[in-house]
């Protein structure tokens, strides 16, 4: 686990200085400590880490001095207390969650998020003994207040959707799920740090996929957990024995007096990694800082495309409907005015006149854009679910899950924005 105190610096400067200052003659850039072992003078000296009275590395699967420095860059760019990274997105949401609900419990989930989350969520996570209740962002206060049972330990969401692009109403889940005592886990991937902090909105902790644009140029899967160290475990003690009573695998240390706000992340570090082991490698964590240092210029330009392509598509005859919650005449521009003010992503889905096949017919004349699985990235992408993703579900069952069968996920990348108008120009007279 890392802390990291606020240092008053600008997002785009802690871009690239936070997370590691060298001292006299050290490395200029974050050095990959590529070692999975770290070593000790005494016995003495190495027993009292594995008791967590000291911190110190003694094994990479706990911590690395790489991965920390990155997971403080990141945490200091959500203004969190403590992060840490993970192997993939699809580690870090299912430790955000079980870190917290066990064999038993209960929690609500938003139902417009990612597809890996939703069958973690709802097929995985049920084999466990967890149960989830997903519910339609939409919803007001007074029904999702009904959703609430006795066991119910967090509510999850996804600040910005996947792949259907709305934008989730921070305050109003936060405000529910703390009259009920639990924390809002928010999925920040497609937001970034830098056009969303959730916590400013009571959200209080936070995943990733550093996979997408905080990597931004398909290099590495990964994954981040950062924690606002602002939920008190310990005022809601009851639903929380994990962080609140003696954990017998650590002699009896109660995280949460132990560790107050760090305690959350620690838990997740020396519980669940241990045993779990979904770390992400020194060399991959390395690649995402140097990817970091541009992700503010890169976000600002992601957007700044997307709403002219956005703009474009809106007008054009063969679009049938188009999802970008920057574009004024969306369903959800006030809460991205509220929620992301600099900008949302370059994340879009359309629809195209003709349907399915019309759709397919587009995709495929595609030049500059590529049809590829993966999305918030430096290269424009498109995916269509209803063929890939979700090609197991009838049109009937699309709709169901909220994705029309039309629908193309479309992702802007950083290419001339003029060049991406007009390969899709090209494509849709042959649509
Ligand atoms: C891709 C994605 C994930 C899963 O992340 P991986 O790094 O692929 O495991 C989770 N949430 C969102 C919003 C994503 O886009």
């Amino acid at each position: 686990m890392v802390e990291k105190k606020m240092n008053g610096y600008s997002k785009e400067t802690n871009c690239i200085l936070a997370g590691w200052t060298p001292g006299q003659g050290e490395s200029r850039q974050v050095p990959i400590v590529q070692s999975t072992t770290f070593k000790y003078d005494t016995s003495d000296a190495m027993g009292r880490l594995f008791d967590l009275e000291a911190s110190g590395y003694f094994y990479t699967r706990l911590q690395n001095p790489t991965n920390d420095h990155v997971a403080a860059k990141l945490t200091e760019l959500e203004g969190g207390f403590a992060g840490m990274l993970t192997s993939s997105g699809q580690a870090a949401n299912f430790f955000a969650v079980f870190n917290i609900c066990e064999n038993g419990d209960h929690f609500i989930a938003s139902s417009s998020i990612y597809g890996g989350t939703y069958n973690l969520f709802g097929v995985t996570m049920k084999k466990m003994g967890i149960e989830v209740t997903f519910v339609d962002n939409e919803i007001t206060e007074e029904e999702l207040d009904k959703v609430f049972r006795p066991n119910t330990k967090c509510v999850f969401g996804e600040t910005i959707t996947n792949p259907t692009v709305n934008i989730f109403d921070i305050e109003k889940f936060a405000k529910v799920a703390h009259k009920h005592g639990v924390p809002l886990i928010m999925d920040n991937t497609f937001a970034t740090p830098i056009n969303c902090n959730p916590f400013k909105f009571g959200c209080d902790i936070v995943t990733h996929s550093t996979t997408k644009y905080l990597d931004g140029h398909s290099v590495c899967v990964g994954g981040a957990i950062i924690d606002s160290g602002n939920f008190d475990w310990m005022a809601h003690a009851e639903k929380f024995p994990g962080l609140c009573t003696p954990d017998e695998s650590y002699h009896g240390i109660t995280y949460a007096t132990k560790f107050g706000k760090g305690a959350y992340i620690t838990k997740a570090t020396a519980q669940l990694m241990r045993d779990f082991g979904a770390i992400q490698s020194p060399q991959h964590a390395f690649y995402l800082n140097v990817s970091i240092e541009s992700l503010a210029l890169r976000m600002k330009r992601h957007c700044e495309s997307a709403l002219k392509i956005a703009q474009f598509l809106e007008k054009h005859e063969k679009v049938a409907w188009i999802n970008y919650p920057g574009l004024e005449s969306d369903k959800n521009y006030p809460l991205a005015r509220k929620y992301c003010p600099n900008g949302t992503c370059g994340v879009m889905a359309f629809g195209i006149k003709g349907g399915r096949d019309a759709s397919i017919r587009f995709m495929d004349n595609l030049k500059l854009v590529f049809i590829d699985t993966h999305v918030a990235d430096a290269k424009s992408g498109v995916l269509h679910p209803a063929s890939h993703t979700h090609r197991q579900l009838t049109d009937e069952q699309l709709r169901e899950a909220g994705i029309n069968p039309d629908l193309i996920r479309f992702s802007v990348g950083l290419e001339d924005p003029d060049e991406i108008i007009e390969d899709l120009k090209q494509a849709l007279e042959k649509a």
